[in-house]
């Protein structure tokens, strides 16, 4: 869960990056950008600010913006019926991004969130910077972490069902709570 206060503090956070990089966000849509914290209720440390441009049965364009040292939590996107399960593309536009596939475990400039380790078993490190892109197979396991200014980056992907993504720390639930205090 997160408080309403610290929702709405990263909310224009996260909008004034994306506008201090040329990103024009419209003020409709500057409250749709959504704050996950994966419902593990510490979102600076775990989370992620997304905003959705579209999401069409068959494509998907968001902005995802990490805060300092920020990480999005170990997932994957698995096959949904026909569907073999999302294919991502993320394209870094500003900042750097410390993105982890699995491999061999390169964790070096990047860290594994304090007790967290058998939470992110991808450890191969690629150090990402604006213009930087990757491209992320269905299925693949992936996480990736901001690195000290934060970071800004486009995710184009087919269809999205985050509700269905798989995470590996049992704990996470994909819906953010929001609380009044
Ligand atoms: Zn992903």
């Amino acid at each position: 869960m997160i408080k309403k206060c610290e929702y709405e503090w990263a909310q224009n956070k996260a909008v004034e990056m994306m506008k201090n990089l040329g990103i024009r966000v419209k003020t409709d849509e500057e409250k749709m950008v959504s704050i996950a914290d994966f419902g593990l209720s510490d979102f600076k440390k775990e989370g992620a600010q997304i905003l959705t441009f579209f999401n069409t049965e068959r494509i998907s364009a968001k902005v995802i913006v990490l805060f300092k040292n920020q990480t999005l939590p170990e997932h994957w996107h698995p096959p949904v019926g026909d569907d073999p399960g999302k294919e991502e593309v993320i394209r870094i536009i500003d900042g750097t991004v410390y993105f982890y596939i699995p491999g061999q475990d390169t964790v070096k400039e990047g860290f594994i969130p304090e007790r967290k380790e058998e939470y992110y078993t991808a450890r191969n490190e690629n150090i990402m910077k604006a213009g930087d892109q990757i491209i992320i197979e269905p299925g693949v396991k992936h996480w990736f972490q901001a690195g000290k200014e934060g970071a800004v980056m486009y995710s184009i992907s087919t269809c999205v069902r985050d509700g269905l993504d798989g995470f590996t720390d049992p704990n996470v639930v994909r819906e953010t709570q929001i609380i009044d205090e």
